[in-house]
């Protein structure tokens, strides 16, 4: 389903998806470093039509770009070179889509796309809060992406839907900021109210799934969503000015039944779908 001809980039487009295959930082069960590959594989058995936005992926203009090559251990060198992939999509015109790796990937992402938008709201999917101060005393983590993003953005540009794991400090911070949505429909009804015209990046950490429908990832957290509350999600901003994306902590080789890579590779067509459909004002 996805185009692996690097020459495609040379070509005018308004999506790049690039793969970040890391996962240097990941606090539990390692493997996100393979995701962008099985992503590729399992979206050769998907259709290009999506029935519920009545898109096709024929009709989305965008280009992959292939894998980073990424050094695992050296994450300062791993988030610079993200950093300037996107730095280089953004100044050809093309909205950055990461398909990860672990979260700590749509940092530099998110950093390279508020140097451009200076009004950015981010929107964060996700079982975990990821809004550790630090993790075992590491700033740079998996499990302290969004704090990261918030001292770029503030808290106030930051909603988090389908949260159900933290620590105490981390939750007291999003109360205090009401950072946190639900996906009920009155809930989604004002997130898209809140991101109004506004430029949004919109980072998809795949255990806001449930373990049940989703068990290749590295840290996977019981009570989460299934694919039709994704699937509302995405209506409910669909239109959105999108001017950047990833999906992130798909571990293909933690679920041998090959699932998981089916619905990452699934919630990346329907968001490609998404973000033309807001390509329009981009
Ligand atoms: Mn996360
Ligand atoms: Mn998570």
């Amino acid at each position: 389903m996805f185009d692996r001809t690097e020459t495609a980039i040379d070509e005018p487009h308004a999506i790049r998806v690039m793969g970040a295959p890391f996962d240097g930082t990941v606090s539990f069960r390692p493997g996100a470093r393979f995701g962008p590959e099985a992503i590729r594989a399992a979206s050769d058995g998907l259709e290009t039509w999506s029935p519920v936005l009545d898109l096709d992926l024929q009709d989305v203009s965008y280009a992959d770009a292939g894998d980073l090559e990424l050094p695992m251990g050296d994450v300062p060198a791993a988030l610079a070179l993200i950093r300037e992939a996107a730095r280089r999509a953004l100044e050809h015109g093309a909205v950055p889509f990461l398909l990860g790796g672990e979260h700590l990937v749509s940092l530099p992402a998110i950093e390279a796309v508020h140097e451009r938008y200076s009004d950015l709201v981010v929107v964060q999917l996700d079982a975990h809060a990821d809004q550790r101060e630090h993790y075992l005393g590491v700033r740079l983590s998996h499990a302290c992406v969004m704090r990261r993003v918030a001292e770029l953005t503030g808290l106030e540009r930051i909603r988090q839907l389908g949260i159900r794991s933290g620590t105490r400090e981390e939750y007291a911070l999003m109360r205090e900021h009401g950072t946190l949505s639900t996906f009920r429909q009155q809930d989604l009804a004002g997130l898209r109210a809140w991101i109004g015209g506004r430029p949004l990046y919109l980072s998809v950490d795949l255990d806001v799934f449930d373990p049940g429908c989703f068990p290749g990832t590295g840290t996977p957290e019981p009570g989460g969503i299934d694919w039709w509350t994704f699937q509302r999600f995405l209506q409910a901003i669909a239109g959105c000015r999108i001017v950047g994306l990833d999906v992130v902590e798909l571990a293909p080789q933690l679920d041998a039944s090959g699932c998981s890579s089916v619905l990452a590779a699934k919630c990346v067509r329907e968001m490609l779908l998404c973000a033309q459909m807001g390509a329009g004002h981009a």
